[in-house]
């Protein structure tokens, strides 16, 4: 932020036809034509702002040719067509220097036709311009401070950022065409940023930049700039690829010693490595910091790094972590598919109770496989526990009648063979019961209680009966609920009653 910012708006420079004619280019041109006989044509040429009399061609409507004149390309529009649906609208930044500073009053310009018609002497049928205000940015040496406009005047923004990446409005609501994609913020036309040769930023290279980067990126870049003025190494030195990972986001500003002001300390490599250090991307960069961190008698670090991001660099980073030796990592891991393997290993050990007991296993593709067994075996583990300990608490949902008997399931399988024996679903429930989303219980004949014979599904929350199945959901027509299990609900969902006033009752005297 800027001191002061409201005295910013004192100096703000005006826009003059100067800056008029500089957006011209940036907008379509037409040639409004008049087709005279079979071979020729009359047209005003927007682009070279002439009329062309007695042209030998004929022209059709929204044609596209090149004026013979001026060499421009141009849109052929009919004489007498109602020119002010051809109202275009664009965003430009044009950049200004001012005692100092650097300003840019980013505007949507609009490019306007009249529908005057056509009268006996040729008219000229030109453009107007206009602009509306969106945002002002300054930048100073150590700040930068932006503006928004609104309610007809400039209001302080309160952060640094950039302009929007995509229009707002109506425009993308009616789709991508032409017309909207110019007026977009993503289509922002940044113009007279040589000026910054006059500003204390002369020495940010956001100039140098902005033959290949997208307007965003130059603001960004700014931003960056403002903050930490050491960043003109990075372009000075050639090391616009990190400059760009800077500026995605992807390399962290606090990994860049900005305090140093040189470019090897600044980056923490080291002479010899400097040529293959800037091509490397955020995990590279780790990489390489840890190694000589490491080892720091190493000679050639950055083809050891080659070697060990050959492996891949984000599994060799996470193995390292698990604290294996990177001249280790490169003995051990040999090749990438090997590493992957190595990495897996690790993170299902990492699962288990007694964690990581060997970093670098003797056979690894058999330690792998018994890990993988071992954390499928923990989990089924854990899930039976749960199971036994619910069918404890349990029991006050059981019922009995003369001739039925409630059981609980005591383990994961019991709701699974209950599923296989009745040849219905309850075996997909298991996870749920265990969790105590929903409840599984077993109706069974009391005078063969281990013979599975209807499954019934209780809401634990609402306690109602979800579903009550036996044999193939009684989906056969020779198959249909027995009395005895219509019954059954019926006193079944009277007793679940009585517990939920039970359960009312105590929560109010409570
Ligand atoms: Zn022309």
């Amino acid at each position: 932020m800027i001191k002061n910012p409201d005295s910013l708006l004192n100096k703000i420079p005006d826009l003059t036809d100067e800056h008029e004619k500089q957006i011209a280019m940036y907008f379509p041109q037409y040639a409004f034509y008049e087709n005279k006989s079979k071979t020729t044509c009359d047209y005003f040429c927007t682009s070279c702002q002439s009329w062309h009399i007695g042209e030998q061609l004929r022209l059709c409507h929204n044609q596209k040719f090149v004026c013979g004149h001026c060499k421009e390309s141009v849109e052929a529009k009919a004489l007498h067509y109602g020119r002010k649906s051809l109202e275009r609208s664009r965003k430009f930044g044009f950049c200004f220097a001012v005692d100092g500073r650097l300003y840019i009053r980013f505007v949507t310009a609009y490019q306007l036709f009249s529908d005057d018609l056509y009268n006996e002497n040729p008219i000229e049928i030109l453009p107007e311009y206009t602009f509306t205000n969106e945002y002002l940015y300054v930048y100073e040496q150590h700040a930068m401070q932006r503006f928004s406009y609104y309610y007809g005047s400039f209001h302080l923004m309160k952060s640094d950022g950039v302009i929007p990446y995509t229009s707002q409005g109506l425009a993308w609501y009616w789709g991508p065409s032409e017309k909207a994609l110019l007026s977009s913020w993503g289509q922002t036309v940044l113009l007279n940023l040589d000026v910054i040769a006059h500003t204390d930023l002369k020495y940010s290279g956001a100039y140098e930049l902005s033959d290949r980067y997208t307007v965003h990126k130059i603001l960004k870049w700014l931003n960056l700039y403002v903050r930490h003025n050491n960043a003109e190494y990075l372009i000075k030195g050639g090391f616009d690829r990190i400059a760009d990972l800077l500026m995605n986001g992807q390399l962290k500003l606090n990994k860049i010693h900005w305090k140093e002001n040189n470019l090897l300390k600044m980056l923490g490599c080291r002479k010899t490595d400097i040529h293959r250090f800037c091509e490397y991307g955020t995990n590279e960069i780790e990489l390489y910091r840890n190694i000589i961190k490491e080892e720091p008698n190493i000679q050639n670090a950055s083809s050891f790094v080659s070697s060990l991001s050959k492996l891949g660099t984000f599994a060799v980073n996470e193995i390292h972590d698990a604290g294996v030796k990177y001249r280790q990592i490169l003995k051990y891991g040999k090749n990438h598919q090997r590493v992957m393997l190595w990495k897996d290993y690790l993170d299902n050990c990492k699962r288990l109770p007694e964690g990581i007991e060997e970093l670098m296993p003797a056979h690894l593709e058999q330690a792998h496989d018994r890990a993988v067994e071992k954390v499928a075996y923990y989990t089924n583990k854990t899930e039976a526990e749960m199971i036994a300990k619910r069918a404890k608490t349990l029991k006050p949902l059981l019922m009995d009648t003369q001739n039925l008997v409630m059981l609980a399931p005591e383990t994961g399988e019991e709701i699974i063979s209950e599923g296989k024996i009745l040849k219905h679903c309850v075996g997909g429930y298991v996870n749920r019961h265990a969790r105590g989303d929903t409840v599984i219980l077993f109706i069974r004949h009391k005078a063969s209680p281990s013979i599975p014979y209807f499954t019934i599904e209780v809401n634990p929350k609402s306690l109602t009966i979800v579903q009550c199945h036996g044999y193939k959901n009684e989906r056969e027509s020779n198959y249909k609920k027995p009395p005895e299990i219509v019954e059954f609900e019926q006193q079944y969902t009277k007793f679940l009653e009585d517990i939920k006033n039970v359960r009312n009752n105590s929560k109010r005297t409570a």
